[in-house]
């Protein structure tokens, strides 16, 4: 191993010290804030997707140790997704640039469209597309043609986020920007919104950013809320979080948990770490809680103990998943020996 990937695997594991294993993916919800700010890395490919508020963005990517950015989307082009782009279009390699193709009136958006143009990415429009990273697959989901929902003439850039599916294996997740109730049932009637094991709830847990039918659909084990603690907007609502919670999704917060990093397997298993968890802590995540052991934060031997099993289909039981019609007969608090 050459002497800078040696640097970049420690400042990694220095980080949320935590184990990196092969083959993987990682999802890593930052904490920016309010604003979003999502990391995506397969097989040694980098997507970032939003840039959160400010700048600060880039330091959190240069301490993880990225220099090269293969594809950086702007859901849209609103300061808390884009205020950190043109930084890291000035200060990294980023070979593609994807946005919703909707320009904005602010100079953020005309500082980074500057910078898209001086940095000589490759310009992509939201078109529907597939977008391959490493071994992952990243699905666009286009925004409504004509700019969204239109009021006084002005586009809306929420209602014409860029939706981005992430495909690996069997592990899915779903990043939808700021999309709101009308761009949500764009996509149920005109896309195919797929069954998820990770879910960005849209636009920082507002109300109108979740619906019911949205919820329903997506289904995930658990559900991001990138948000800054204390918001001027009130985010998230407790309609919002209730609709999830409904389904049984394990609810992250960027504002009480911190970052939220997601190691994801073929499978369709992952695991998950917060930055406030306990160093030796891992989070143990079911998709069916009603079907299981209470969930908790574990640390220490409890966390060795953990079983880690997440099912894309039917339930955990044990290291296993069982149809969700079996009965599990295995007792709670199993050796996970799956990995991780
Ligand atoms: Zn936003």
């Amino acid at each position: 191993m050459r002497g800078s990937a040696v640097v970049r695997l420690a400042l990694s594991l220095l980080l949320l010290a935590l184990p990196l294993w092969g083959q993987q993916l990682e999802l890593r919800f930052l904490d920016v804030g309010q604003g979003d700010a999502v990391l995506v890395r397969e097989g040694r490919k980098t997507a970032v997707i939003d840039a959160g508020p400010s700048g600060d963005v880039a330091l959190r990517l240069r301490a993880l140790g990225i220099d090269t950015i293969d594809l950086a989307v702007a859901s849209h082009n609103h300061v808390d997704h884009i205020g950190g782009m043109a930084v890291i279009l000035s200060q990294f390699v980023v070979r593609f640039y994807l946005d919703n193709g909707l320009p904005h009136t602010t100079a953020t958006y005309q500082r980074t469209i500057q910078a898209v143009a001086a940095s000589g990415a490759q310009y992509l429009g939201p078109t529907a597309r597939t977008i391959t990273l490493g071994s992952a697959r990243l699905r666009v989901m286009p925004p409504p043609p004509g700019g969204g929902d239109r009021s006084g003439g002005r586009a809306d850039q929420n209602n014409s986020s860029v939706g981005i599916v992430v495909e690996f294996g069997d592990f899915r997740a779903l990043l939808t920007g700021d999309s709101e109730l009308p761009e949500l049932e764009y996509w149920l009637r005109h896309d195919t919104v797929p069954g998820v094991q990770v879910a960005k709830v849209a636009h920082h847990g507002s109300w109108n950013g979740t619906s019911r039918e949205w919820v329903e659909r997506t289904h995930p084990a658990a559900a991001v809320i990138s948000v800054g603690a204390g918001n001027s907007y009130g985010h998230p609502s407790a309609q919002t979080l209730a609709l999830w919670e409904a389904v049984g999704a394990r609810m992250y917060r960027t504002d009480r948990d911190g970052g939220v990093l997601m190691l994801a397997n073929r499978d369709g298993t992952f695991v998950v770490r917060t930055e406030t968890a306990p160093a030796t802590g891992i989070i143990t995540v079911r998709p069916y809680p009603a079907d299981s052991a209470p969930t908790a934060r574990a640390s220490g031997q409890a966390a060795a103990r953990a079983c880690c099993k997440i099912c894309a289909r039917g339930k955990a039981c044990g290291n296993s998943c069982i149809s969700r019609s079996y009965q599990c007969r295995q007792p709670p608090g199993c050796a996970c020996d799956a990995r991780p």
